[in-house]
């Protein structure tokens, strides 16, 4: 047995269910590599090891985990990345694509995701289990009060999907929250029409003063006049779809060819 341990996040799922339910959402037309994130105990990977599909790899940070791993699931003793998820080089994984499954860590899902964030071109699919809010956040829409940095940098490049809730008691130990599921699917914006880290840039300052006009928010940024009598830059962040927030970064960008104070 594993104890849980609540600095690394440890929830175990047991229900056998819903766990089928999270495997069975992850969609794969052919071969790929999948990378399960913290598979303590094994519950999605054992599930994950049966479909014929899926070449699996793991990464998991909790030695106790990966030695019970290793244990029960011999064939697969290679291909465990013992280690932070969030120091590891997906380049090396693979050349090719890669899908991303689990049940995340609630304390890190953030940088899990920022993380993704930084290899949009190989990471084609993710399906996770997250704290119900932090998951209704990332798929919510602009003129919401929850609408923030990762919804519009995550949408900019994946469709997301709520799938189903999980209530706290089908863990060990339960969680304080309720948990939802839900999936990424890359969409069709092979790459932004600008700059990406610019993009990260303007998102992350238009949101740090999000009840502040862009105009004020992003004064940081040293904005020449000729973008700052964009309209745009009257609203505030949160009114801002992601269209608007690449349009403006490609505005920012074309002004700065002009303008070397960004
Ligand atoms: N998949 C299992 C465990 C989920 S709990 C289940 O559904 O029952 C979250 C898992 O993430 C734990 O196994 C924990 O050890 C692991 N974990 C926590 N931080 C991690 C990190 N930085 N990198 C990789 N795994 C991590």
């Amino acid at each position: 047995m594993v104890r849980p341990k609540k600095f690394l996040g440890q929830h175990f799922l047991r229900d056998k269910n819903i766990a089928a339910k999270i495997v069975d959402a992850l969609q794969l037309k052919q071969q790929a590599v999948v990378l399960e994130i913290g598979p303590g105990t094994g519950v999605l990977t054992d599930l994950l090891n049966r479909r014929p599909e899926v070449d699996l790899y793991l990464s998991e940070i909790d030695r106790e985990s990966v030695a019970y791993l290793k244990e029960h699931y011999l064939s697969l003793s290679d291909k465990i990345y013992e280690g932070d998820f969030i120091e590891m080089d997906l380049e090396r994984l693979t050349t090719g694509k890669i899908h991303i499954i689990g049940n995340f860590p609630y304390n890190i899902s953030s940088q899990i995701f920022f993380k993704i964030l930084d290899y949009t071109h190989k990471v084609e699919q993710v399906v996770c289990m997250l704290q119900k809010e932090v998951a209704d956040r990332l798929a919510e829409k602009e003129g919401t009060k929850t609408y923030g940095i990762l919804s519009v940098l995550l949408q900019a490049y994946y469709t997301i999907e709520p799938l189903f809730k999980v209530p706290p008691g089908v863990f060990h130990p339960p969680p304080k929250v309720m948990s939802a599921v839900i999936r990424l699917a890359r969409n069709n914006r092979v790459q932004l029409p600008c700059d990406e880290q610019l993009f990260r840039r303007v998102v992350k300052q238009s949101f740090q003063n999000r009840r502040k006009t862009l105009r004020n928010a992003l004064k940081p940024l040293n904005l020449p006049h000729s973008v700052l009598i964009n309209p745009l830059m009257d609203k505030r962040a949160e009114q801002l779809s992601v269209d608007d927030f690449i349009l403006l970064t490609t505005e920012i960008e074309k002004k700065r060819g002009t303008d070397h104070q960004i």
